[in-house]
């Protein structure tokens, strides 16, 4: 799906910045709000920060994208593409996806009491694989 139609189908006008930030997300993964600001600058360099994180929040509200929730980092944002776990490289800061299967995940977890999930988020901390030989060599 193009990003104008995910926008149509969320009923959010499809303005230049918003198609950027989605094709921005589309092509690095993860990204920062800093970093997806000093992206749009290059396109529209009279843009704000807070127009940028006005931007981000409506986009999260239609669930078109989702913030990777990784402590001791600055948040980053990334496409809603379903339930995936995410790798955090200590080293560099690297977010990797994981596929997990959710169904799998929800069985082997004994609750102590009855509770309703909405939502789960899963971050596996190491190093990634550049880093990872880096440190061998
Ligand atoms: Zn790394
Ligand atoms: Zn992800």
């Amino acid at each position: 799906m193009d990003s104008k139609m995910i926008l149509n189908n969320g009923n959010l006008k499809a303005t230049p910045q918003r198609i950027k930030i989605l094709s921005l997300l589309g092509d690095y993964g993860h990204l920062t709000i800093e970093r997806i600001y000093s992206e749009l600058k290059k396109d529209t360099p009279t843009i704000s920060l807070s127009t940028v994180y006005s931007n981000i929040e409506s986009l999260s509200e239609k669930n078109i994208v989702k913030e990777v929730p990784i402590s001791r980092q600055k948040e980053a944002y990334e496409l809603n593409s379903g339930a995936h776990a995410h790798h955090v490289c200590r080293q560099c800061g690297k977010i990797t996806d994981i596929e997990i299967d959710s169904a799998k995940l929800g069985e082997s977890v004994k609750f102590r009491e009855e509770a309703k999930i909405d939502s789960v988020d899963i971050i596996f901390n190491g190093v990634c694989n550049n880093c990872h030989k880096r440190v061998k060599k």
